[in-house]
């Protein structure tokens, strides 16, 4: 009730929930309330969060921020939300994103921009910018996000909370709105590493239903979170600290770094010698997954459909046409053109080779240091409306979307300031490393 409260005083002005499902929030209480009386109550029993609106959630309108499913209700439960409702954990609403999870500012959802709790005319980032801002304006304690290429890590960052990225396949897929199912993972996103390590140890494992999801045993990630860094062995790719990135920025990762020093650890310089085409890779790959994935709403089966159309082909084109927004247009036809015929082997294939050059990139570092370091977003969060031109804002993923064309963990913690707006710190291990990222991660805070 004391979350409800907050939503409803607070989020006018943040726009951070699409739906705020109060009266089964309620309900659920009550529910982990007897249980918790009856002594078989979950490992979170209780525990309020909310969740991006890209997860399906039985019953629940569930819009991956897009008109096209603005009128979609679930009709099951992605197998994340059906663990944490085992734990116990009590949802109170969907959260706000960029539509279809396309953007890094929360300014492509079709229910309007989220704000930056910090400073109203900032971004909150995207796409889970809308669980970014609920947790850091203490409208909920934790939330789920999702990340494909920086997602859950650059909105952290933008609002100073932590925010976790598990290695592709340590959370099932199952039930979440696929934009590009190859680089898709879902993750939690709180106030410290410590809820992080809660949540992670919930939803993670594997699905029966989701052949990408690893059989692989899920530790207690909370157990090691007080293991001593010293001889932790740090590398700061020289790549992440060039040209474009903030000095405030660059300033306050390095002195979280020295705090590391302190701790015991050592720090050495290393090259991730293909980073400069995370960003071109990734904006093959994804937009071909994208068009791939997209193609199943067509105005016939489910969500958005135009009114009186003349024949079949004008249903599915105007139905498209004024369900989808601009970036997602914009994706489509970028994905579209590469898979098809005589192009296909340029860039799609090209782009596939690219990837495989960068995860190896990162497994080599790995071969030297424990863990890599940087800044999460080389700005902190920019004001609404200053970034018009798309390429702009994919640049703003630098850091990010390399880890997501790897496949391997990535964590942003808080680490001060740069121009009065949060800063996120990076940290990043080797595939299924996440129990060590979040010791790392806890050990800061
Ligand atoms: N900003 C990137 C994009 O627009 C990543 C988004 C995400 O991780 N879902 O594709």
């Amino acid at each position: 009730a004391h979350y409800l409260q907050r939503i409803e005083k607070a989020d006018g002005q943040l726009n951070s929930f699409i739906s705020v499902t109060a009266e089964q929030a309620l309900q659920q209480a009550e529910i982990a309330d007897k249980a918790r009386a009856a002594g078989n109550a979950g490992r979170l029993a209780g525990i309020p969060l909310a969740l991006k609106d890209i997860f399906c959630t039985q019953g629940v309108k569930t819009s991956c921020g897009s008109k096209m499913l603005d009128n979609f209700i679930a009709p099951y439960s992605a197998t994340v939300v059906e663990k944490l409702n085992a734990a116990g954990t009590i949802s109170l609403g969907k959260t706000n994103m960029d539509e279809f999870a396309m953007g890094s500012s929360n300014e492509n959802s079709y229910y309007g921009p989220v704000k930056n709790p910090w400073d109203l005319t900032a971004v909150p980032g995207g796409s889970s910018g809308g669980s970014a801002a609920a947790v850091a304006a203490g409208l909920v304690p934790a939330a789920m996000g999702t990340d494909t290429g920086g997602s859950i890590r650059q909105p952290a960052a933008f609002c100073g909370i932590t925010g976790l990225k598990p290695t592709y396949g340590r959370v099932s897929r199952f039930g979440i709105i696929a934009y590009a199912s190859s680089l898709d993972q879902a993750g939690p996103m709180a106030r410290s590493a410590e809820d992080c390590a809660h949540l992670l140890g919930v939803i993670a494992g594997h699905d029966g239903r989701d052949s990408t999801s690893v059989a692989r045993g899920v530790p207690d990630y909370v157990e090691g979170l007080n293991a001593p860094l010293s001889g932790l062995k740090i590398g700061l790719p020289k790549e992440y600290f060039g040209d474009g990135l903030d000095p405030e920025v660059e300033k306050a990762v390095r002195e979280a770094v020295k705090v590391y020093e302190s701790l015991g650890a050592t720090v050495r310089e290393v090259s991730l010698p293909h980073t400069h085409y995370a960003i071109p890779a990734y904006y093959v790959i994804a937009p071909a997954e994208a068009s791939s994935n997209l193609s199943r709403y067509d105005g016939v089966r489910f969500g958005y459909r135009c009114d009186n159309p003349s024949d079949l082909i004008d249903l599915y084109t105007r139905s498209r046409a004024e369900g989808f927004g601009e970036e997602v247009k914009r994706r489509i036809l970028i994905g579209t053109h590469t898979l098809s015929e005589g192009f296909f082997d340029a860039y799609y294939t090209k782009a596939q080779q690219v990837r495989r050059l960068i995860r190896q990139d990162f497994l080599d570092a790995f071969e030297d240091v424990d863990v890599l370091m940087g800044p999460a977003s080389p700005t902190p969060a920019f004001d609404l409306g200053a970034k018009k031109d798309p390429v702009s804002m994919y640049l703003q993923d630098i850091y990010t979307i390399a880890v997501n064309l790897a496949g391997i963990p990535g964590i942003s913690v808080p680490a001060g300031f740069a121009g009065g707006r949060p800063v996120g710190l990076q940290i990043l291990g080797t595939h299924f490393a996440e129990a060590q990222l979040l010791n790392v991660a806890h050990q800061f805070q």
